[in-house]
């Protein structure tokens, strides 16, 4: 029997949301109908576009949405959050109306070009929900998790599917097996075949200088990047976000013991660019990644019977042998366009100090650049390099490199963003009762008074106030070395079950003993002490530490495909 047809039946009865199935239908028909001033029906060639197996997003302007019917404008901009999953559905409708797409492929609404502008600092809970527009600097940038969107269960115990399973703010396997006479309730299978996965990221940004009142610290914000908003944000990227704000449940209920990077997250408030949940529902380690390998590994084993194949290798390689003939020459709009999209390369290369490369950019992806608009030209036959094959280029280009920044770690940055977000937890109206992460936050701010804010995180030892600041930047290896030599210790300290070494004090002084060879002088040892509780106090409050896995790659590193 199929259980999980009669239960998606029984979903689909459960609600009916009137004002956002109107939306859904009015949208399609802005997408159907919406011409620009000579007269071509926009959308429609965009959709032809998105039937590409890499395309999934569909940008949509704002303002033409004004345009064709303010009074639906209006209503997206307002309920934002509540008619997201429609106009989704309205993109999907119409992808299929002009294209051959896979049944199960999902696509989703980007919009852009929204008149007004926010700052981080405005967005009051006023705006949770609403569609808005916010600008500022990327600080740090997360890898690319696959969240899994719905999933489909196969019960281990009677073999049932249970189909389209959502997935919201955590892993969420069936609570029961729908098959009436089966009692299972823990003993479930991912199939990753049948599951929707999406794209996720998270970013954070922080307001600029010029943005800044006069003698405030900089906010910052998490924002989550779904689909194909990816990748497109680089730390030291200035960037315009458009999307909604949302409120993020109590992270201590949902986290399971081992989750400690989610209370990493217990920033209250959390801007949110696609789909309508903040938490990525990140099946537990190994099933993405088993889920990833198996799709490689099938398409190589299975190879001709796995993919559904629309021309023979033969007729590929006549084409392929046909395109080649051509020589495209470059456009000069096209030559603008390949020595702008270098500049962006180089730029993000070398942002400011925010991040260090270990890649370089160089002439030689300059080369490749060129190389590879002119192939995409000749793939397309064209006599000419056109801008949209640049754009390829640039975007193929921007995929492979894999980047592993290894920014400094600001410790006085840390106090600074703390202090911001327990400041944004004071002031957010919406915050759920419970929210965690900042259990103790930052004490000892009266004794730093007079040495500017946030320097003396930790305990706010008055001794030290007259001594130079310890050092507040280290190298990112380096503090991954002391915070590896600190997790070390402290596993074998509990594993030897030796309580009093677990005591902040403890592992302070045995740092110092590890380091006393380095030491020369008192001001030395204050600074180090100094630097030693910072680090700690990044560890335990503030960042994921390394304690989840004592041999992680380095940091972050944005790459993927
Ligand atoms: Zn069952």
């Amino acid at each position: 029997m199929d259980v999980a047809t009669a239960t998606a039946e029984q979903v689909g009865e459960t609600v009916k949301d009137e004002l956002a199935e109107k939306c859904q239908k009015l949208f399609q028909a802005f997408l159907e109908e919406y011409q620009t001033g000579d007269g071509e029906v926009k959308y429609v060639r965009e959709a032809e576009e998105l039937i590409r197996p890499e395309r999934n997003t569909l940008a949509v302007s704002f303002t033409d949405l004004e345009g064709f019917n303010q009074e639906l404008a209006t209503t997206i901009q307002e309920e934002y959050y509540r008619v997201y999953p429609f106009l989704c559905r309205a993109v999907r409708n119409f992808a299929r109306d002009h294209g051959n797409v896979p049944l199960n492929k999902e696509f989703y609404v980007a919009l852009e070009e929204l008149p007004t502008r926010h700052k981080i600092r405005e967005l009051s809970s006023m705006r949770i929900g609403t569609l808005v527009r916010i600008s500022g600097q990327v600080v740090r940038t997360h890898p690319v998790h696959p969240e899994l969107v719905s999933g489909t269960f196969l019960c281990m115990d009677c073999q049932a599917l249970v189909k389209d399973v959502p997935q919201q703010f955590k892993y969420s396997p069936p609570t029961i097996c729908r098959n009436p006479v089966c009692n299972n309730r823990s003993r479930f299978h991912l199939d990753t075949h049948k599951s929707k996965f999406i794209d996720f990221q998270k970013v954070r940004i922080q307001e600029t200088q010029a943005e800044l009142p006069r003698g405030s610290i900089p906010r910052s914000l998490e924002v989550v990047l779904r689909a194909e908003a990816v990748e497109m944000a680089q730390a030291g990227d200035r960037c315009d976000f458009t999307g909604t704000l949302i409120v993020v449940p109590d992270v201590s209920q949902l986290s399971t013991p081992d989750s400690d990077n989610l209370k990493v997250l217990g920033t209250n408030r959390v801007f949110c660019s696609t789909r309508h949940d903040f938490f990525a529902a990140v099946p537990p380690p190994g099933v993405t990644d088993y889920a990833i390998a198996r799709r490689i590994v099938d398409l190589h084993c299975r190879g001709e019977e796995s993919v559904d194949r629309l021309y023979s290798l033969d007729e590929i390689r006549r084409y392929l042998l046909f395109a080649r003939q051509f020589k495209p020459t470059i456009s000069v709009e096209s030559k603008e366009f390949i020595v702008e999209q270098y500049k962006r390369l180089r730029q993000r290369d070398s942002s400011g100090g925010v991040t260090k490369s270990a890649w370089r950019i160089t002439v030689r992806q300059l080369e490749s650049m060129i190389r590879l608009s002119e192939g995409m030209a000749r793939m397309h036959c064209c006599d000419e390099v056109q801008p949209k094959h640049v754009k390829e280029a640039f975007r193929l280009l921007n995929k492979s490199i894999i980047r592993v920044d290894t920014p400094d770690i600001n410790l006085e940055q840390d106090d600074d963003l703390e202090e911001d977000e327990e400041q944004q937890q004071e002031d957010g109206g919406a915050v759920p009762s419970g929210v965690n992460g900042h259990a103790d936050g930052v004490n000892g701010h009266a004794e730093s008074g007079t040495r500017g804010p946030a320097v003396d995180g930790v305990n706010g030892h008055a001794e030290s106030g007259g001594q130079a600041k310890p050092a507040l930047r280290l190298s990112f290896p380096e503090y991954r070395r002391i915070s590896n030599l600190l997790v070390l210790h402290l596993r074998r300290a509990e594993e030897a079950e030796e309580e009093d070494e677990l005591k902040k004090s403890a592992v302070v002084n045995w740092y110092l003993k590890e380091i006393e060879s380095e030491i020369d002088s008192e001001e030395e040892l204050v600074n180090k002490k100094g630097l030693i509780e910072k680090v700690l106090h990044r560890l335990v409050h503030y960042v994921s530490p390394p304690a989840a896995d004592v041999s992680p790659p380095p940091s972050r590193y944005t790459a993927v495909t």
